[in-house]
């Protein structure tokens, strides 16, 4: 793919932090990113694929062990970033994990597991990192909600669609706190996209149904995200867009 020129880079010197960047929608976020100039920092609960998207990408890029559900390794991992490059410009919080239950069911370990990571991964990432954006004046979130935030989930369990609309409400109650500091929140509500969490015949069955005729990539909701990250949503806070090919359309 040819290189973006210079002059077109949306995140030239920007410094962006992408959770869950070893796979999947991360790894093309972070690629997308890469591309139009930020300086990546790729966060992975498991440090070997931290350090391979690190390696994949050219550059200067860090690669970083962080548990988004542990407010230990989120601080930990956040002053690493402002020890090395001073500022962080973007937060895309990604990292996310998804079981199937059924109600009857979902036990408390399969509904902590999920929501500690999905939701308060995500409070925990957007509290740490909000001092050095306040600090700035300026800074760019985005959070991965879900399709399951709106349906209430068809294929997946109670645990995971709750986390996914927590999520929404998480984005809007940041996004009025975070305003008068010149700080964006957004979120972007993926369908079904192909990725190792979507690789379960279920899912598969379900991206079938999707109007416009495929499942999603995880580079739909790369080009979704580096919109949201760049001045062209420069008057755009609090909102969700969905990227679902019409799988539920609101
Ligand atoms: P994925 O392929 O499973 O990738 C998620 C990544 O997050 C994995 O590398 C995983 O690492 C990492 N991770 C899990 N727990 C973590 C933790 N506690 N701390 C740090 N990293 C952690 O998922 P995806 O399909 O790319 O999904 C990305 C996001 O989009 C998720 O939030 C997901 O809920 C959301 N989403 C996806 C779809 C879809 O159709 N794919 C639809 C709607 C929403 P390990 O593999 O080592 O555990």
């Amino acid at each position: 793919m040819p290189s973006v020129p210079p002059r077109s880079k949306k995140l030239a010197d920007k410094v962006a932090l992408v959770t869950g960047a070893g796979q999947g929608i991360g790894l093309a976020i972070a690629r997308e990113f890469k591309e139009h100039g930020a300086t990546i920092v790729a966060a992975e609960i498991n440090p070997d694929t931290a350090s391979q998207t690190a390696s994949e990408l050219s550059g200067e890029c860090m690669a970083l062990e962080m548990d988004i559900s542990s407010k230990t390794s989120v601080v930990l991992g956040n002053a690493k970033i402002l020890d090395r490059y001073g500022r962080l410009d973007i937060l895309v919080n990604n990292a996310g994990v998804l079981t199937y239950t059924t109600w009857e069911d979902c036990s408390e370990e399969d509904w902590d597991q999920v929501v500690n990571t999905n939701l308060k991964g995500t409070f925990l990432c957007s509290q740490a990192v909000l001092p050095a954006m306040t600090e700035s004046r300026s800074g760019v979130i985005i959070n991965l909600s879900s399709i399951a935030a709106k349906t209430g989930g068809t294929t997946v369990g109670p645990h995971y669609a709750s986390s996914k609309a927590g999520i929404v409400a998480l984005t809007l109650g940041l996004a009025k706190v975070a305003a008068p500091r010149g700080i964006r929140v957004n979120g972007i509500a993926p369908g079904v996209v192909a990725t190792p969490m979507t690789d379960n015949p279920r899912l598969v069955a379900y991206g079938a149904q999707v109007p416009l005729g495929e499942m999603g990539r995880p580079e739909d909701i790369a080009h979704c995200a580096l919109f949201l990250a760049s001045d062209d949503a420069r008057h755009i806070t609090g909102e969700i867009i969905d990227v679902n090919g019409g799988l539920f359309m609101d």
